[in-house]
C-alpha cells in the first residue's frame, strides 16, 4: 500500500560534503524500502522508522525539486546529489510509479551530478536519461578536474551467498544480478563501483569472503570498492538490532555470543575490528588493481 504525504522540500543539503559518496545533496523519492533489509541502518537509528508495508511518496516532489534546484543554480550552488539515501530509488515500486525517473529529469534540466547506490536492475532502465545527466552535470569547482563527469553509480551487496541474502535482503534481486547490472553500466561507459556495505562479521568478512568480492568487482567492471562493516541499532521489535540478531539467532547461532564481544553495548564493530578491515580491503584493492574510493 502506497502512502502519500505533502512537503515542502525535497532536497536535503548537507553541512559537508559526504567523505565516502561525495555528495552535497540529498534526495528520497521515498519514504519506506521495499527491498525490507533486515540490517538497514535506518531501522531503530536517528533517521527513524522504516518499514517495508509503509511506503510514502511526496506529493508534486519533481515541481518542488524543480523550484529548489532552479534556486540552487541560479546562486551556482552545484554538487552531487545522492538520489536514495534512506531508500533504494530503484525498488519495486519505481516501476510503477516512476517517481526516481522523474526527479531525475528534474536533475538533467538543472544540470546537477547524481551518485546513487542501488541493490536494483531497474536501473537500467533509466541508462539513456543517465548518461545525459554524465554528459551534461555541472560540478563543484573542487571535483571537475578530479571527476569529470555527472554520474556516479554504485551497487550494493553484503554477501554474495544468495541463501544469505534471501534472508536479509528478501525483497531485493540477488546479489549476482546486482553485479550484471553493473557490468551493463561498465560497459556503457559509466564510473561505476561496488559497495561491499555493510559487510557482516564471520560471515562475509572473511578473508575467502572478501577475496571473492573483490575479484568479482573486478571482473565485473567496478573503477572502485566501497567496503566497510555492519552497524545496528535499536532495541525494539522493528529495529536493525533485534532482526539481526532473530537472523543470527536461526541461522547461525554460534556466532551470537562472538557479535555481542564484538559489538558491546555500542552500534558499531569495535575499533580494533575495523582496523583489521580496513588493512584488509585496501590490501585486497591493491592486488586487484581496484581503487579503494571513488577518486
Ligand atoms: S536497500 Fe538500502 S534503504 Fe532499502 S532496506 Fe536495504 S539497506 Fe535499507
Amino acid at each position: 500500500m502506497i502512502f502519500h504525504k505533502t512537503v515542502k522540500s525535497v532536497l536535503n543539503r548537507h553541512q559537508k560534503r559526504d567523505s565516502w559518496f561525495l555528495d552535497d545533496y540529498s534526495i528520497n523519492p521515498y519514504e519506506g524500502c521495499g527491498f525490507n533489509c533486515q540490517y538497514c541502518y535506518v531501522r531503530g537509528s536517528k533517521y527513524g522508522e522504516h518499514l517495508s508495508e509503509k511506503i510514502t511518496l511526496k506529493n508534486d516532489a519533481a515541481a518542488i525539486l524543480d523550484r529548489q534546484l532552479t534556486n540552487r543554480a541560479r546562486k551556482g550552488q552545484y554538487g552531487i546529489i545522492a538520489v536514495g539515501s534512506s531508500t533504494d530509488a530503484y525498488m519495486q515500486v519505481e516501476q510503477e510509479l516512476l517517481q526516481t525517473r522523474a526527479l531525475l529529469n528534474v536533475i538533467l534540466k538543472n544540470r546537477f551530478p547524481v551518485f546513487i547506490s542501488t541493490k536494483s536492475t531497474l536501473i537500467t532502465r533509466d541508462i539513456d536519461l543517465l548518461r545525459e545527466i554524465d554528459q551534461s552535470a555541472i560540478l563543484p569547482h573542487d571535483l571537475q578536474s578530479k571527476l569529470g563527469r555527472g554520474v556516479i553509480l554504485s551497487f550494493s551487496i553484503s554477501t554474495l551467498d544468495e541463501n544469505i541474502a534471501r534472508q536479509l535482503e528478501p525483497g531485493a534481486p540477488p546479489p549476482l544480478q546486482r553485479l550484471d547490472t553493473m557490468q551493463k553500466f561498465s560497459e556503457a561507459g559509466f564510473l561505476v563501483g561496488l559497495n561491499a556495505l555493510p559487510l557482516l562479521p564471520m560471515i562475509s568478512d572473511t578473508d575467502a569472503s572478501l577475496s571473492k568480492i573483490v575479484q568479482l568487482a573486478k571482473q565485473y567492471g567496478a573503477n572502485f570498492l566501497l567496503a566497510g562493516g555492519l552497524t545496528l541499532f535499536g532495541e525494539q521489535p522493528g529495529d536493525s538490532k533485534t532482526l539481526y540478531y532473530r537472523f543470527l539467532q536461526q541461522y547461525f547461532p554460534d556466532l551470537c555470543e562472538q557479535y555481542i564481544q564484538l559489538f558491546g553495548s555500542g552500534f558499531s564493530p569495535n575499533r580494533q575490528y575495523q582496523i583489521a578491515l580496513k588493512k584488509k580491503i585496501e590490501k585486497l584493492c591493491l592486488a586487484y588493481h581496484l581503487k579503494n574510493s571513488i577518486i
